[in-house]
């Protein structure tokens, strides 16, 4: 068996954490080639060789500069021709970048190399003959080869031993694969950067009160509007003919249309079929795994850009303006499509509970009060990635940039320093009330509420709430 594990180098210089997972369950496949793919510059073959000494006996890097600048559409097309040539029976890709975050190339290249996708991907069951998976979302699921599966972020990349062999790394041009260079790069991007500029929105001036103050933040924070929709149409004109797949755009497709038409079919031929028939300028997905998933074959297969992710929408009438969080939270970029309809998921208003109670590494000793907690107030529990790398809650519950993202009208934050990444997850949550002993700690610069307090002297008031 010949698999494929797709690679992208991050910001650090190493594996991306989600691809670091991929390759670790390609390894782990007894007696399969495993081959590293990767898109990116020349220096990303030093990466690859580094990798070749954990298994993998060959890696192929796609370096030419006519692949600068590419979007997802453009990586997933070049990466296709590469795997035309390699015709491996299964393709393993990480569920997202840190950097891009869109979780849009895996299913946009199962489109284009012709095979059976399975995403969210937390155990490989059996791979022999056809591949069966437990996934993140929607259980078991089955499909037959060649296959590609997106996988999330479920075990650590084994280390080097001194005595491992290293691989050949193969470096081709766009020539060497037969790429049509208008459809690679920045030329076969169909969406643009317009602009980035600082995100300022995830700071907070933070309020210090005391648990006797909790029950009343709580109530306000339950009273206030959605704090998710934040749309200003530029112009105060609208976008004719609106598509939104589903129910939960509609608040983002108002800001910017009067104009909604609503498909609610799960599948991707009927939404294509709607989009022929409709024509419209704009369509608009929800955020959660099976609508960013298809988002992306439906925008492969119709070779249109699709932006992901998008916190706010305008329009000067005529074209769709999306704005979305990029490089871990720290920059908003202002995208523009080339192509029509316009596509993009949208951060939908509450995937979770109206309250969210997170338990960091902090909330070690006090588990078992905090989840007593989160049960009075009929909230949902979630987790740091700390909490979970130290076996406190499961993975599913991890909130960040290798988690999911989270916007309840409360997120409660209790135990958690606020690293960056685990703002890039819940950032967009109404009121966020931080319950800390540390009077410095960092999540207080992104909470509306602050208790400098140790969670263990909170008494619970179930009847208040
Ligand atoms: C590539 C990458 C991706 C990452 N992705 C994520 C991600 O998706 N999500 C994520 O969360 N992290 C992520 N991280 C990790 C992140 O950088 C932090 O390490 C992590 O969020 C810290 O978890 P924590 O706040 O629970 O733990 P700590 O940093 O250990 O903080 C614990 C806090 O609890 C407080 N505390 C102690 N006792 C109590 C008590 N009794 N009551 C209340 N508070 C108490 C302490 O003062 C401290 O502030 C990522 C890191 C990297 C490098």
């Amino acid at each position: 068996m010949r698999i494929v594990v797709c690679i992208r180098q991050g910001t650090d210089g190493d594996i991306s954490p989600f691809d670091a997972c991929a390759y670790e369950e390609a390894l782990k496949i007894d007696g399969a080639e495993v081959i590293l793919l990767s898109m990116g510059p020349q220096p990303v073959a030093d990466l690859l060789f580094r990798l070749t000494r954990l298994g993998a006996k060959r890696a192929v890097l796609l370096a030419d500069s006519a692949f600068a600048g590419a979007d997802t559409l453009a990586t997933a097309y070049t990466l296709s021709l590469a795997v035309k040539k390699l015709s491996p029976d299964l393709i393993f890709c990480g569920r997202q970048t840190l950097i891009g975050d869109t979780a849009q190339v895996g299913p946009m290249l199962s489109v284009f190399a012709g095979m059976s996708l399975i995403t969210g991907v937390m155990k490989i069951e059996k791979a022999d003959g056809g591949i069966t998976c437990l996934t993140r979302d929607e259980g078991e699921k089955t499909a037959k080869l060649p296959a590609l599966i997106t996988v999330e972020r479920i075990n650590n990349l084994r280390l080097p031993s001194i005595t491992s062999n290293v691989g050949s790394v193969e470096v081709l041009s766009a020539k060497d694969i037969g790429a049509d260079t208008e459809k690679c790069g920045l030329s076969g991007s169909p969406t643009r950067v317009i602009n980035t500029f600082q995100n300022e929105s995830g700071f907070r001036k933070c309020k210090f009160i005391t648990f006797d103050d909790l029950s009343a933040v709580i109530k306000e924070g339950l009273s206030k509007s959605d704090p998710t929709i934040k749309s200003a149409p530029v112009s105060g004109k609208k976008l004719k003919k609106v598509l939104i797949v589903g129910e939960s755009p509609r608040a983002f497709a108002e800001t910017v249309s009067d104009d909604i038409y609503v498909c609610e079919s799960e599948s991707e031929k009927e939404i294509i079929e709607k989009i022929e028939e409709l024509r419209p300028s704009a369509v608009l997905f929800g955020s959660d795994s099976v609508s960013k998933r298809l988002s992306s074959l439906v925008a492969a297969k119709l070779r249109l850009g699709l932006c992901a992710d998008c916190t706010c929408l305008e329009t000067d009438g005529e074209k769709l303006i999306m704005y979305r969080p990029a490089m871990s939270g720290s920059v908003i970029a202002e995208i523009e499509s080339l192509t029509v309809p316009a596509m993009a998921t949208v951060r939908t208003k509450r995937e979770s509970s109206d309250i969210v109670v997170a338990a960091g590494f902090g909330a070690y000793e006090c588990l078992e009060k905090v989840k007593r907690f989160a049960a009075s107030l009929g909230a949902d529990m979630a987790a740091s990635r700390k909490a979970v790398d130290n076996g406190i809650l499961p993975y599913d519950l991890q909130v960040g940039l290798t988690g999911k993202t989270v916007s309840p009208a409360v997120y409660i934050a209790i135990g958690v320093s606020g690293a960056v990444h685990h703002i890039a997850g819940m950032g967009k949550s109404g009121t966020v009330i931080a319950i800390n002993p540390d009077k410095n700690a960092q999540i207080f610069d992104y909470a509306d509420y602050g208790i400098v307090s140790n969670f263990e002297e909170y008494k619970i008031q179930e009847e208040n709430l």
